[in-house]
């Protein structure tokens, strides 16, 4: 730390992000990434989009926000875009919270929630979940404080049903119930029609998991025009060209080819469903997963170990150390062909036990 680091920073512990390697070529199952490239159309568009370069990006998003208002049944004004659903939980923090409004989430979720909180001197309140990760909704009803809940929750997996989700949303009529659903497509029911219905709702998504653009770094948000009016002023205080050309015009090529997302996710699921069972019969205990991974402990083998052995064959998977969580790693699902050598190793390691 220099010694100008303001005072108001120095005891923030940031974000670890999940490891990017580059000393050898992984089996990459650690970051909820698509295995599959990028839609054809969104790269043809951002190739595109490269040759004007030279000129800022709309920072209406209009087209792209068209499209989105298109896709979730809501109007132009309803959706707001930033670099990442980071970007746009972050201003939903900044915007729906202090000291009169703070912060409720669960102990085991999204690890940015709290740094968050912590970043912007919102207090909060970190609510355990029932000891089989299962969210205890009874704990976020009538709160009317800031609600931040991940559903399907990361990285348990599991996902609390749309009436559960109305519940809280209606008994929190005074404050701003947040619902993150990075990872929805992959089986959980959105929260995204009850936005016509209650304008204390706002429900993010991303395009990293289930429409292949991590690396673009696309999240939306949408809830009712005068959410995403204050979200729009902190953005526009803050970064008002936050969607770069490139990204836009990935995004858009991709919303013209909603079969391609529909096709793998629909390959997730599968892969998933053949890797859950094969973890099964290997005594894996696993969550009820509805997302992009598995969520897994073996008895014969610790969290760490496992996720050691694993690097070691060249498979890389992630592991957190928090005490509830230190039996389990979190498996990406990848291609077919990546689950099969995966449960190949898998295998081959509690053979060895
Ligand atoms: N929410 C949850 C629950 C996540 O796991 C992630 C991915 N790490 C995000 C939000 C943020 O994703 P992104 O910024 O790539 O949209």
């Amino acid at each position: 730390m220099s010694r100008f680091f303001s005072d108001k920073y120095k005891t923030l512990v940031p974000y670890t992000p999940g490891e990017q390697p580059r000393d050898m070529k992984y089996i990459k199952l650690n970051t909820n990434e698509s295995p599959f490239s990028p839609s054809p159309k969104a790269i043809a568009a951002a190739n595109e989009a490269a040759k004007s370069l030279q000129l800022y990006p709309d920072p209406t998003a209009s087209e792209l926000h068209k499209k989105l208002a298109a896709l979730y049944g809501a109007r132009e004004t309803q959706v707001i875009t930033g670099n990442g659903s980071d970007e746009v939980l972050n201003f939903a923090f900044m915007a729906f919270c202090d000291k009169a409004h703070p912060a409720r989430f669960a102990d085991i979720t999204y690890g940015f929630y709290s740094v968050f909180a912590e970043i912007n001197g919102v207090p909060y309140t970190e609510i355990p979940l029932n000891d089989d990760f299962t969210i205890n909704t009874a704990d976020y009803i009538g709160k009317n404080e800031t609600i931040f809940i991940a559903n399907p929750n990361a990285p348990t997996g599991i996902a609390l049903s749309r009436d559960e989700i109305e519940a809280i949303v209606k008994s929190n009529s005074d404050s701003v119930v947040v619902i993150d659903e990075a990872y929805v497509d992959f089986g959980a029911e959105s929260a995204v029609p009850l936005i016509k219905k209650y304008d204390n709702l706002l429900v993010t998504q991303t395009f990293s998991k289930s429409r292949s653009m991590a690396g673009a770094r696309l999240g939306v948000a949408v809830g009712s025009a005068d959410l995403i009016q204050d979200l729009n002023t902190i953005k526009y205080s803050t970064n008002p060209y936050n969607i770069n050309r490139m990204t836009m015009a990935a995004a858009i090529g991709v919303l013209e080819d909603e079969e391609y997302t529909a096709a793998n996710c629909a390959a997730i699921v599968n892969n998933r469903a053949y890797t859950a069972e094969r973890m099964a019969k290997m005594g894996f205990e696993m969550t009820e997963s509805l997302t992009n991974f598995i969520f897994a402990k073996h008895e014969k083998i610790g969290g760490a170990e496992l996720y050691t052995e694993l690097r070691r064959r060249g498979i890389l998977v992630r592991h957190f150390s928090k005490p509830k969580l230190d039996a389990y790693n979190r498996i990406t699902i990848g291609s077919a062909e990546q689950m099969k050598t995966l449960c190949d190793t898998l295998e081959e390691i509690l053979k060895e036990r």
